[in-house]
């Protein structure tokens, strides 16, 4: 599993992590089991939010890393609604007692709110202090959002910006990827597989992907989720709920496509045009 420098953090991460919105959806026996395989296999990143199941999926992500925790990069978010002074503090310490742990590596602001950012940042800096987490970040965040933080914050201490990515929306590439590698943000691609809109086999796209897949004994899955790390700023947490699954996925962490590889997925998936709102899910 290719792994990294994740932001201003040092932390060696891996290109491929785990998503887990919806997994309190699956059987639960499955969905642990599908986590601590992505875990044996490298995909230590573990990307869960109290949002999840209304905080079951954070239960079931601290089953999962239970007797492990020391392996995981372990991110959690603060709603919006929560992110206040006091509220942030809270909702980290309700995060820790349900994943079973006594810090996060990184926790995140879910997507731009209401409360001042000014006191959300506090917190989280609080939070540092106490050990409590290791670095914070941000998740939703169009370059003005960007600004907006860098401005409270300072420079070094957004570690991340987790933001929707696919092969068919590519519109963080015109301004959120640059403004992240200038300020050594690590930029996390949410929903790698369009969340259930993947490419059809059919499609002429996919038939891109398949092409490139057969070339290096990969699968068209694994060929995108190298796309979408193909910069050293880049890492995709794709959610997956059974073991196979989680293999596939796993396995991009090695592939290796080449210059002329990346193009031709670049010219099957145009970029389009910069959109007025960033695209959130
Ligand atoms: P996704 O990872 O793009 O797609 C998940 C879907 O792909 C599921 O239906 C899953 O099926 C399927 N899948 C996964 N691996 C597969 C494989 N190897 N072969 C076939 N199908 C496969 O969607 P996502 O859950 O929206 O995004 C990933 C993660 O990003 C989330 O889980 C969450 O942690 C994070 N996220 C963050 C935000 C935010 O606002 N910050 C928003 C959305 C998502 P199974 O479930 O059956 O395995």
């Amino acid at each position: 599993m290719d792994r990294r420098s994740f932001g201003p953090t040092k932390r060696d991460v891996p290109v491929i992590g785990q998503g887990t919105w919806h997994l309190e959806r699956a059987r639960r026996a499955d969905a642990v089991a599908a986590l601590r395989r992505g875990l044996d296999l490298g995909m230590t990143h573990i990307d869960t939010a109290e949002m999840y199941g209304d905080g079951a999926v954070e239960e079931l992500v601290g089953e999962a890393i239970a007797h492990r925790r020391d392996e995981v990069f372990l991110v959690s978010k603060v709603l919006p609604q929560n992110a206040s002074r006091r509220g942030t503090v809270r909702a980290c310490e309700a995060s820790l007692a349900r994943l079973k742990t006594d810090r996060l590596d990184v926790y995140l602001l879910h997507w731009p709110g209401d409360h001042p950012l000014e006191d959300t940042i506090a917190a989280f800096e609080q939070l540092h202090r106490e050990g409590k987490i290791r670095a914070w970040g941000v998740s939703n965040f169009d370059v003005a959002d960007l600004d907006a933080a860098l401005e409270i914050a300072g420079p070094g201490r957004i570690a991340c910006n987790q933001v929707l990515y696919h092969l068919k929306e590519r519109a963080i590439e015109h301004a959120v990827i640059p403004w992240c590698e200038r300020q050594r943000a690590a930029v996390v691609a949410y929903s790698p597989f369009g969340s259930g809109d993947f490419p059809g086999p059919r499609s002429k796209g996919g038939r891109v992907l398949q092409d490139i897949a057969r070339a290096h004994g990969a699968t068209p899955r694994q060929v995108a989720l190298r796309f979408l790390g193909r910069r050293p700023s880049l890492f995709a947490i794709p959610k997956a709920a059974t073991v196979d699954h989680a293999a596939e996925n796993a396995g991009a962490g090695d592939l290796q496509l080449t210059d002329a590889e990346l193009a031709r997925i670049d010219a099957a998936f145009p970029r389009g045009r910069r959109p007025k709102e960033l695209p959130t899910l």
